[in-house]
């Protein structure tokens, strides 16, 4: 499982779309100051269903949305796209490619597609809580990060090790069951 590509209509800096095309292995994004890496990286764990604004370093949802330049409007909505190759099997789902779209209006919530199909952010969190990329998006490591994991309660390091393991999706289930 490997990310082939990403596409970012809209979102944070950039306007127009913008697409990176990715092979197995490492990647690199090289870039002046405030030339747009980090944002990058906010676009993948947003289109994951990235939930808190601060994680993606603003102060409200609606900030990932390109907010305009001195030479270029606001937007009323932001897009990423992300497609997996999924050749291994890795994503529980019958498909070799799988597309997850984010979709954000200024004015409203988020919509979330897999390959097209609209779906809620649950079934995203899911179809990715296997991989053990997961909610809490453990996979992406911001800076600060690691100081978090090391002043971590025992429950929270739980946690990651439950994420990880790919068993934290049965117990949210199961949490949701005995509260219905
Ligand atoms: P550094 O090397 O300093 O870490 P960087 O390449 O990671 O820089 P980013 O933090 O990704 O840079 O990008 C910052 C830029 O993105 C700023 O110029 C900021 O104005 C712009 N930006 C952030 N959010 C938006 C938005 N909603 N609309 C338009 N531009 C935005
Ligand atoms: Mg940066």
């Amino acid at each position: 499982m490997y990310v082939k590509t990403l596409t970012m209509k809209g979102f944070k800096s950039f306007a127009s779309a913008t697409s990176f095309k990715l092979e197995p292995g490492i990647t690199c994004v090289v870039g002046p100051n405030g030339s747009g890496k980090s944002n990058v990286v906010d676009a993948l764990a947003w289109v994951m269903g990235e939930q808190g604004a601060k994680t993606l370093r603003g102060g409200k949802m609606e900030d990932v949305i390109f907010a305009g330049t001195a030479g270029r409007p606001p937007l009323g909505r932001a897009e990423v796209s992300l497609t997996i190759d999924n050749t291994d099997g890795a994503l529980p789902i019958d498909y070799t490619e799988v597309t997850i779209r984010r979709t954000m209006f200024r004015n409203g919530g988020s919509e979330y597609a897999i390959n097209g199909t609209p779906c809620r952010l649950l079934d995203v969190q899911e179809l990715l809580s296997d991989s053990g990329i997961g909610r809490e998006m453990h996979v992406i490591v911001g800076q600060g990060q690691l100081d978090t994991i090391l002043r971590a309660t025992p429950e929270e390091r739980r946690g990651f090790i439950e994420e990880a393991a790919g068993v934290l999706k049965h117990r949210k289930r199961k949490e949701r069951a005995l509260r219905k």
